[in-house]
């Protein structure tokens, strides 16, 4: 029989109140792998009204007992890591080796803000004699949060574990096309003493719950991830009330080569950098800048190496991402694109891993984000014209560089437009802030950022 999962509200399932289901299918077949509850604005006005009523039991905690119930779902995660794994690679069409991954990703979330949740401190400010004045880090009360379907559980522990140090509670939304993981994650939060009203998830479209999210009175603070076009709507929205927003976006990241660099390791990184999710990653390095002396012996490296990165494709999760890919196969071609490998579908929805030459970063392919395991290489001569061409884009999420000079490295690296630079690697894990420059986003999720994200500062003055 179909697994069929609720809203989960207040600590418990929850029928949605318009009666209606919606069926969620592994991509690529008919296969239905669940059934979640279609929502609408009553379910979202419940949720938030349960976690508005739980905000004072979840923010009176001592931190470091939030802490301990933030680290009980980190292990309750890790110990079901073989269920929920396989549960994430069903419903997003991951391969295999990815559902294992994004869960430990998504445990290390509530383990990594667990140890920090006493340092959320504020500071004592010097006025002079006959003052004491300090800061306060206080939770704003209620944070929405909504996802996408690209990696859905390590999105939700990305936004929801923050939020829940800082000491909010939480209404999640999570992708209509990927919800079993979060609702998963929301039943395993009962048995590590996290209150009821704390975490709810209430399921369902965009514009029938994601939009009454932002709109609710209780919703003090947004965490958004997802496309331009939802986050632009959600960021109107936000700002039409007044209330904060995170907007985690897309990208077009640049991923610099120069001569001087190992180039083994240059191979090995830029590939990892779009292949990875089936190239379904917001901060794939999918602008691959290599000086002209290089290219020629680089691309072929990167052909010859581009087989070992299979077992990391599995299917693309939607009917429209595959028809999106498909059609940029087609642009690519038409605008003189030359596909070095790839440029074509392998099986199913299954795209093969592509690199195009002839490429310049004026090309659609260079300026718009595909989503799928797609590079475009564009040569440079020197260093000043590869800061250009990175820089020369609408986002700014990601950008690499190789490099052996350590000079560059940090020259290149200070004057790139983008959240986060990486050197000589691709990637990092929790402990650094992520988010965009430009069209990329507004806020930062991960590192200690993200904690002060989910709070604002209060100042107390005293007379003495
Ligand atoms: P999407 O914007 O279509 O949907 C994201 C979420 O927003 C879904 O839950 C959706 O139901 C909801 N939504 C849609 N319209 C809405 C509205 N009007 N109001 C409120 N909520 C609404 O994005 P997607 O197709 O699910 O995901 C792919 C996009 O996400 C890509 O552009 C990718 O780059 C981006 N992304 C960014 C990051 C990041 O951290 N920067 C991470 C992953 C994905």
């Amino acid at each position: 029989m179909t697994q069929r999962f609720g809203h989960w509200i207040n600590g418990d399932w929850r029928d949605p109140s318009g009666g209606t289901w919606l069926a969620s299918t592994q991509p690529g077949t008919d296969a239905v792998v669940c059934e979640i509850a279609e929502g609408n604005a009553a379910d979202i006005d419940a949720a938030a009204v349960a976690a508005s009523a739980a905000a004072a039991s979840w923010r009176d905690l001592k931190p470091i007992e939030r802490g301990r119930r933030l680290m009980a779902l980190s292990r309750a995660l890790r110990e079901r890591v073989d269920e929920l794994g396989d549960l994430e690679n069903r419903e997003a069409g991951k391969a295999a080796l990815m559902g294992p991954i994004e869960v430990h990703g998504s445990a290390d979330y509530f383990e990594f803000y667990a140890g920090l949740v006493n340092l959320e401190a504020g500071e004592v400010l010097d006025l002079g004699p006959g003052f004491h004045s300090y800061t306060r880090r206080e939770p704003f009360g209620v944070v929405g949060i909504i996802t996408p379907w690209n990696a859905p559980l390590n999105q939700a522990a990305r936004a929801a574990a923050p939020a829940l140090a800082a000491g909010n509670t939480v209404v999640l939304k999570p992708s209509e096309i990927t919800s079993a993981s979060s609702l998963r994650l929301a039943e395993l939060t009962a048995g590590a003493g996290i209150p009821d009203g704390v975490f709810n998830v209430v399921t369902g479209t965009g514009p029938a719950v994601g939009q009454p999210l932002v709109e609710h009175r209780s919703v003090c603070k947004v965490a958004f991830t997802g496309s331009l076009r939802a986050g632009r709507e959600v960021g109107r929205i936000a700002g039409e009330r007044i209330i904060p927003v995170t907007l985690e976006l897309g990208g077009k990241s640049a991923n610099i080569v120069f001569a001087d660099a190992d180039i083994g390791a240059a191979v090995q990184g830029s590939l990892r950098a779009f292949v990875l999710n089936t190239g379904q990653i917001c901060s794939s390095g999918t602008r691959l800048l290599v000086q002209a002396d290089i290219h020629d012996a680089f691309v072929e490296a990167l052909v010859d190496a581009s087989s070992q990165y299979a077992p990391f494709l599995g299917q693309l999760t939607t009917e429209a991402q595959f028809d999106k890919v498909n059609h940029y196969f087609e642009i690519a071609a038409s605008e003189g694109a030359v596909a070095a490998t790839g440029g074509r579908m392998a099986d199913g929805w299954q795209p093969e891993i592509t690199v195009y030459t002839n490429a310049n970063n004026n090309l659609r392919i260079a300026r718009e984000e595909i989503f799928g395991p797609v590079v475009a290489v564009i040569p440079f001569d020197d260093e000043e014209s590869a800061i250009a061409i990175a820089n020369d884009s609408d986002f700014g999420l990601a950008a690499g560089l190789w490099t052996r000079d350590i000079s560059r490295a940090h020259r290149v690296a200070s004057r790139l437009e983008a959240g986060q630079v990486f050197v000589n690697m691709w990637g990092t894990g929790i402990e650094t802030p992520f988010g965009g420059y430009k069209q990329s986003g507004i806020g930062r999720e991960k590192g200690i950022e993200a904690l002060h994200h989910y709070t604002q500062v209060k100042s107390v003055t005293i007379s003495l």
